[in-house]
């Protein structure tokens, strides 16, 4: 919040402005210098939210706009003093609004914002995009921005005056009716937006579609000193229609892109948007679009989120929620209803069966729009998955009736050479002759899972394995146990059998007299910290790793829940298994043979234990141990090398 200082004239406030406000100031000027026009569209946008906002509460207050009916957004250019105003009659913002709404920033993703900026000016411009900051562009062409407002409903005026350098101040009066008034006194460079012409040409550009008139009253002078004469005309200079409501082919690329960063507070263009008319048992038109980027706040329950209602053109209420899924909470626009009644309540909204159906439409408008950019453009698709994906497969839980869609929407890294996104359906085409499953292995990056030794087996037969890298996609899994017939399966748990045939492993190999020995001596050794030691097909390279269950946790959820605070968890035990055709495990099956051995196959077997773990990316129960172990191998093997006998000739001494 804003903090107070000690006034310096009875009726003037001078206060600061919040930290992240002033930072965002600085990183806005440097970053936008070149693009400073877009403080009018922001300022208008904002101007014309004013006037929707107490059409709106007229509905039910009656007598609220007094005389004061016809709702405009006036610009006012005067040469004379340098400056530009933006008015309005709309709701007007009390004293406490003004402190709040224009010195502080209230936005949940703030903190996280400030801790992403690097100091680089380049990098951190780019984060502008994701902040709805409109006000603010006024400091790019103005020295000083003086704010007159006079809220709804209220009886006396605050004006707000700053220069954008940490400070603002307040103090009463200024105004007379309702409404607010942005004086910018220009910088000197900036007095090209006193003239006429470049503002008509910036609300054409940037404003055209706003719903209430955009009038320009200017003045012409003519004369000097005591024979001055000024002539004072307006205009109208916006076609004042709502976007939506205009026929496709009558809107341009551009003002789609305006239209879109009016409703979202985004500075950059839409990713992807859908423009739609539904005639069935509603009536209603929406007009959606994906942003290029997440904002901060994307994973935050309070996070901004949901579309604009309209109800026959009337605005009704911003960032309405109960149209849209949680899953697709980053789709941003415009619903304009004829059915719904105008005086209707978030409430109301959550139980009623008109926007239950406008709901579906538009939950299947924006799947459609996802589909045809993911089969269109893929390389944009990757950008959006990269920003909203691990939102969109919350999906796979949340809304059963559009699974299937959602599953062919899903996108993974894989082994697949070539890099790239597979779809699943990508993957099942690739599918080798006799392959039985969809493989992945879930971890943290790439890069770990590429040299897992879980995946050898199946890279060797040639089998593609998709990377599961994002905390959610084991969760993914058991919503999709299968796709296209082909069941789902995890290279890191139950039991891989490559050639699809079922065999009982475990039964035989415990018959099986050539392991049964090893195999007895390492359950042995390794007690209940495994649920069993096996023999496998899963390895080529490695000698052993361990596995899960098929419906067990898992490594990668186990850490990640242990990461988040859930310790308390039962840590699953795993199956520890062996590579038969790895020459370590061959040896310890012979050595094993000899009694005399037996202490020595147990510490190896420690060892091999700890590096299973380790390669999976689990910690170690005692590195110390490890370690100590390693070295005497290492002892071992070096004096091996000089042709000496290690001290002893004996087990490596260390105490377990
Ligand atoms: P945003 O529009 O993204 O919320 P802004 O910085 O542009 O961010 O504005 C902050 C808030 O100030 C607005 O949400 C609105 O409540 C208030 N505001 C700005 N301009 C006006 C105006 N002309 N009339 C009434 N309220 C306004």
């Amino acid at each position: 919040m804003a903090e107070s200082a000690v006034a310096d004239t009875p009726t003037v406030e001078n206060h600061t402005f919040q930290a992240e406000t002033r930072a965002l100031l600085g990183l806005m000027i440097n970053s936008l210098y070149t693009h400073k026009e877009v403080f009018l569209r922001e300022l208008i946008s904002n101007a014309s939210d004013a006037l929707d906002k107490v059409r709106l509460r007229a509905l039910t207050e009656h007598g609220l706009l007094g005389d004061d009916t016809k709702l405009e957004v006036v610009l006012r250019p005067d040469e004379k003093a340098g400056t530009l105003t933006i008015s309005d009659n709309g709701v007007g913002m009390t004293k406490d609004e003004l402190t709040k709404f224009l010195g502080t920033i209230a936005f949940s993703g703030s903190r996280e914002f400030m801790q992403k900026l690097s100091g680089d000016a380049s990098k951190d411009a780019k984060l502008i995009g994701q902040f709805g900051v409109g006000f603010y562009s006024a400091f790019l062409v103005a020295q000083r921005v003086v704010v007159v407002s006079r809220a709804a409903g209220h009886d006396e005026a605050w004006t707000w005056t700053s220069s954008g350098e940490g400070t603002f101040t307040l103090a009463p009066g200024g105004r007379l009716r309702r409404g607010t008034d942005i004086v910018l006194e220009l910088r000197d460079e900036q007095k090209e937006f006193l003239q006429p012409w470049r503002l008509r040409e910036l609300v054409k550009k940037y404003s055209d579609f706003v719903g209430h008139p955009i009038v320009l009253e200017s003045e012409e002078v003519e004369g000097e000193g005591a024979d001055e004469k000024r002539t004072k005309s307006t205009e109208t200079i916006n076609k004042g229609s709502a976007l939506w409501t205009r026929p496709k082919g009558e809107v341009t690329d551009e003002q789609y892109a305006e239209f879109y960063k009016h409703v979202s507070h985004d500075w950059d263009d839409p990713l992807a948007r859908t423009h739609f008319t539904i005639e069935g048992t509603q009536l209603f038109t929406g007009l959606l679009f994906v942003p290029k980027r997440a904002p901060f706040d994307l994973f935050h329950r309070e996070m901004r989120s949901g579309i604009r209602l309209y109800v026959k053109r009337v605005f009704i209420m911003e960032e309405c929620q109960a149209l849209l899924p949680e899953h697709l909470r980053f789709v941003r626009g415009v619903v304009d209803s004829d059915d719904l009644p105008l005086n209707v309540s978030r409430e109301v909204l959550q139980h009623d069966l008109v926007v239950e159906s406008i709901k579906r439409q538009v939950t299947k408008k924006s799947l459609e729009m996802l589909e045809a950019l993911a089969s269109e453009r893929k390389d944009d698709y990757a950008a959006f998955w990269k920003e909203f994906g691990a939102v969109l497969k919350e999906g796979l839980h949340l809304d059963p009736n559009n699974k299937d869609r959602l599953a062919k929407l899903l996108r993974f890294e894989s082994t697949h050479e070539g890099g790239g996104l597979a779809s699943l359906a990508d993957y099942v085409g690739r599918m080798k002759e006799g392959q039985p499953a969809i493989y992945y292995i879930s971890g943290p990056d790439r890069a770990f899972l590429e040299k897992s030794p879980h995946i050898e087996g199946l890279k060797k037969k040639g089998y593609e394995v998709l990377f599961f890298t994002d905390a959610v996609d084991e969760w993914v899994a058991t919503a999709l146990p299968e796709f296209e017939g082909k069941k789902l399966v995890s290279a890191m748990k139950g039991e891989i059998k490559l050639e699809g045939e079922a065999k009982d492993e475990e039964k035989k190999d415990e018959a099986d007299p050539a392991w049964g020995g090893l195999i007895q001596a390492m359950k042995d050794a390794l007690g209940d910290r495994v649920k069993g030691v096996r023999m496998t097909e899963r390895l080529t390279d490695s000698p052993a790793c361990l596995v899960a269950g098929e419906h067990d946790l898992g490594a990668n959820l186990e850490r990640i829940l242990k990461q988040h605070g859930q310790g308390g968890l039962p840590g699953g035990r795993r199956t520890l298994e062996l590579n038969g055709s790895h020459p370590l495990v061959v040896n310890l099956r012979e050595l094993v043979k000899e009694p005399k051995h037996r202490e020595r196959v147990r510490q190896w077997t420690e060892v091999l234990h700890d590096q299973a773990l380790l390669t999976e990316g689990s910690p170690i129960a005692d590195p110390v141990a490890f370690a100590q172990r390693m070295t005497a191998l290492l002892v071992e093997s070096t004096a091996r090398e000089l042709g000496e006998t290690p001290a002893g000739g004996e087990a490596p001494k260390v105490e377990v």
